[in-house]
């Protein structure tokens, strides 16, 4: 919803537009995204997946890898290389993909926190219809970007919420979807490192009047109060109808940070029981899974160290990283 819907608001065909953007909004149907690949992720221009053109379709092979919700999605945001013989970033084209078909095989990952909610998918001549394409044939990298701004100012967006029933589905029906989709993502708070918690737990724990400790969970509070007011700023220019920009990095870091420096005063405070996974205190099992669950933030949507590179260069004006293979034709760049 948050990221398909504006993509396509931005850059779909008229037609695409009214198929697909209400279902969407009214979560009728949902997404996964299919941009990273086994050998790109930072550097997601060197994707090797291919959509070659077959009469009113086209035809897709390749592996995607870490697609967030691709188990139950009914679409994929699809990045796939249509031509090789131009630079990396010109051959790239982007495609609603139908999910329920032969060509897509979905295999869930099983994640160091137990849970499964992101999955490897294999594309083997799967089918797109040609006017699923989404901006012009080549321009997909334009489209991504669009996708990628919006996904990292998910850091300042409030969650949204979703109503109890949806155009197809009973009363009954929908809560208990509900209840299963939101079981998925149940580590998701985790993620983000719970420091809603800490003051809870040094009192708990009897560690409130430790002054290293109460030095750790001030200065955490601090940098979590700041980023707050960060994200306030992107949400007010956000309702100022200004589209996301490089904001939405510092935003995704400020998360990043908040994550780490949260999962680092739990253990403090906690010390050896952090690692418990159930006990006689409160909220054990919920530490245990901050302390595996705090490094996704800072891969997810793009790692700190390209949120680090994009402040530089968008916000800060340095010099452009150094790159060997952005201006010769994809298919003569060493892989
Ligand atoms: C919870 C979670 C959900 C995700 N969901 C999705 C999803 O739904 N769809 C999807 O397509 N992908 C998804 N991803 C994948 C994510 O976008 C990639 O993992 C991420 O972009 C990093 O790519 P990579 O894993 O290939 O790491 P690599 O790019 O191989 O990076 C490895 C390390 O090298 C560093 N590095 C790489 N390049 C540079 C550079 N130029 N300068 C400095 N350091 C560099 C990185 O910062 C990192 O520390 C998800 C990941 C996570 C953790």
């Amino acid at each position: 919803m948050s990221l398909a819907a504006p993509t396509i608001m931005t850059h779909g065909s008229d037609e695409l537009r009214t198929r697909i953007l209400r279902p969407t909004i009214t979560g009728e149907v949902t997404w996964t995204q299919l941009f990273s690949e086994p050998g790109a992720g930072s550097d997601l221009a060197g994707l090797t997946t291919t959509a070659v053109r077959d009469g009113d379709d086209f035809v897709v092979n390749g592996q995607k890898v870490w697609n967030t919700s691709a188990h139950h999605a009914d679409y994929g945001m699809l990045l796939a290389r249509t031509d090789w013989d131009v630079p990396k970033h010109q051959g790239i084209s982007y495609f609603v993909l139908p999910m329920d078909q032969p060509g897509v095989e979905v295999r869930p990952i099983l994640q160091m926190n137990r849970h499964s909610s992101f999955n490897e998918v294999f594309l083997t001549d799967a089918r797109i219809p040609a006017a699923n394409l989404v901006g012009d044939l080549g321009d997909g990298w334009r489209v991504a970007r669009t996708t990628l701004m919006h996904e990292r100012t998910f850091a300042t967006l409030r969650r949204p919420s979703f109503a109890d029933g949806a155009s197809g589905r009973t009363i009954d029906e929908a809560p208990a979807e509900a209840a299963d989709h939101f079981a998925t993502y149940a580590w998701y708070p985790q993620r983000a490192g719970r420091p809603d918690l800490v003051a809870e737990r040094a009192r708990s724990f009897g560690r409130n009047n430790d002054p290293i400790v109460r030095q750790a969970i001030a200065e955490l509070v601090s940098f979590q109060r700041a980023n707050e007011w960060t994200a306030e700023r992107a949400r007010a220019a956000r309702a100022l109808g200004r589209a996301p920009g490089p904001e939405g990095s510092l935003g995704k870091l400020g998360a990043s940070g908040v994550a780490r420096r949260s999962a680092r005063v739990h253990g403090l405070v906690s010390g050896a029981s952090a690692m418990l996974t159930d006990g006689p205190h409160l909220h054990d099992a919920v530490v245990a899974e901050v302390l595996v669950s705090t490094p996704a933030q800072s891969i997810a949507g793009g790692t700190d160290e390209i949120q680090h590179n994009i402040i530089g260069e968008n916000i800060l004006g340095l010099p452009r990283e150094p790159s060997v293979d952005r201006d010769v034709p994809f298919r003569d760049v060493q892989r």
